[in-house]
């Protein structure tokens, strides 16, 4: 029987693993941490046992290949992911005000809601409606990968979109809040994400985690492949790739250093001991499904001068901040609401109340509020003066006003600190440094949202298809050489 290490267990990891172990092959997924599920993971706060997430996870309707993979692990999503009926409240900073949205009728309800909306002139939404309307006709026939080295504004300020419609929340909600992310972003890979999500409007559709992802959607999984034959070995980082004659020889693992959860696993720098590697050759294939910037670190020079790996140091994944705040105070209106439009760092805050089971029956509990954005900006403020900063912002939304630091029963900050020297890999120019899946290395793949796939976005669905190609061309690989 053919045997594959997979490292990583984020999507792309499980997807992999997931794949080639119900194809009948041995699997072992290695993992650096703990909690399975990479950076859409989620583990307790020690101090009150309540979930934390890495960062609020959205899965939209065209995520099928994620849907798949989690029902053939056996997970009911009617229990375990929660529409929040798609409601937004868009803070407006122009006119101060907190717009409410609803867009869960469709296409036509979206157009009237958009008119509806006050928080700019009729001559901005005709302005809007008019570059939509030519960008449509013009991507008619698909996005080029050309567009990669064109933002998104520029691409929008060219076909005359008002600069000042581009600084209005609901724009940069689209734009940044939406992708956790306030600088430039491809247009390649937003348009062609709109275009994805667009094809039919019911694939748009998203919902929410009811519950700590890691526990409610990637458990499941690692139990099937292991229910499958397959192992999964936590705890262990990848410390080297040993490649002789152009062949993948033997991998080299290793316990991290013990690292505080609040620290997410995800990040490469977290430190070995050398005296207690394990040095691993008895496996036919191995699929890596680690971060770009993780796998860039334990990159020899020979592999990193073999050109089609040479864009791998260059790549990064976002570096999110989350702030979870558990609080004595309720939202009295619109729980089943997502608020957007926060001023930077803050993308947006998410009532988990009303979405997780668990809190919805604690009686001490009246919110709990996650608010996801971007460290970039804020990365001396302290914890405190974060909270304060997302409790102000949240404060202006009527019916939100009773947050205050008094309330606050428990909170929790996730910063990643990132370095911001890389490619984020949605940011224009990205694409030309991104690998496929197979190699020239014989018997190495490369799984993750960051490889090329048909979708090119960075997301959840993204890196469960990155991880099913990779499985597919080890699978062809096993095959030819059985
Ligand atoms: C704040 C935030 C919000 C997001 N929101 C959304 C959203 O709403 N919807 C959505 O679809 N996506 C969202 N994403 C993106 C989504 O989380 C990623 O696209 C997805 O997790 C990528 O999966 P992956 O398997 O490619 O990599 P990762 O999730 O990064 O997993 C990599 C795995 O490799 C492990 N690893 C790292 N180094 C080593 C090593 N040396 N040895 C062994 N193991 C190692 C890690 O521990 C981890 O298990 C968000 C991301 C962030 C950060």
């Amino acid at each position: 029987m053919s045997h594959v290490v997979v490292i990583g267990s984020g999507p792309a990891g499980l997807a992999a693993a997931e794949r080639l172990a119900s194809e009948g092959v041995r699997v072992t997924l290695a993992t650096m941490g703990h909690h399975l599920g990479g950076k859409a993971a989620s583990w307790r706060d020690r101090r009150n046992g309540r979930v934390v997430e890495h960062g609020q996870h959205v899965m939209m309707g065209f995520y099928d290949q994620m849907r798949a993979l989690l029902r053939r692990s056996g997970v009911d999503l009617a229990r375990t992911a929660y529409d929040p009926d798609y409601r937004f409240i868009i803070w407006e900073a122009r006119d101060q005000r907190a717009h409410h949205l609803h867009f869960e009728d469709g296409p036509l309800r979206m157009i009237f809601e958009g008119f509806k909306y006050t928080g700019m002139s009729l001559a901005e939404k005709l302005n809007f409606f008019g570059v939509l309307v030519q960008g449509l006709a013009e991507l008619a026939g698909g996005v080029p990968e050309s567009l990669d080295d064109t933002c998104l504004s520029a691409w929008c300020l060219e076909r005359g979109l008002s600069p000042e419609f581009m600084q209005t929340a609901i724009f940069r909600c689209s734009r940044e809040a939406q992708l956790n992310w306030p600088g430039e972003i491809s247009a390649y890979t937003m348009l062609k994400t709109l275009a994805v999500a667009g094809r039919d409007y019911t694939t748009s559709q998203y919902r929410l985690p009811a519950g700590g992802m890691s526990e409610i959607w990637w458990e499941p999984v690692a139990r099937r492949v292991e229910s499958l034959g397959g192992f999964v070995r936590r705890h262990l980082k990848l410390t080297g790739i040993e490649v002789e004659d152009g062949r993948l020889v033997a991998l080299r693992l290793a316990p991290p250093m013990p690292h505080p959860p609040e620290r997410p696993y995800f990040e490469g720098v977290v430190p070995t001991d050398p005296a207690t590697e394990e040095r691993w050759t008895d496996f036919d294939a191995a699929i890596l499904t680690l971060p770009p910037a993780a796998l860039a670190e334990i990159m020899s020079p020979a592999l990193l001068a073999i050109p089609e790996l040479a864009g791998v140091p260059k790549l990064s994944t976002a570096a999110p901040l989350g702030l979870h705040a558990w609080h004595r105070a309720s939202v009295t209106r619109g729980p089943r609401t997502v608020v957007a439009g926060l001023g930077n760092p803050l993308g947006f805050v998410v009532d988990n109340k009303a979405v997780y089971p668990e809190y919805r029956d604690d009686p001490s509990l009246g919110a709990a509020l996650h608010f996801v954005g971007q460290e970039t900006g804020f990365e001396t403020d302290d914890d405190e003066t974060l909270l304060e900063r997302c409790l102000a912002s949240v404060r202006r939304i009527p019916g939100w006003e009773g947050f205050d630091r008094e309330g606050v029963l428990q909170f929790t900050v996730v910063r990643s600190r990132l370095s911001a020297r890389r490619y984020w890999n949605a940011e224009p120019g990205s694409l030309r440094h991104k690998p496929t899946a197979t190699t020239p290395v014989t018997g190495l793949f490369l799984g993750g949202d960051w490889i090329r796939t048909p979708l090119d976005f960075p997301c959840m669905e993204n890196a469960v298809r990155g991880g099913r190609i990779a499985a597919k061309h080890c699978l062809d690989f096993l095959g030819a050489n059985s």
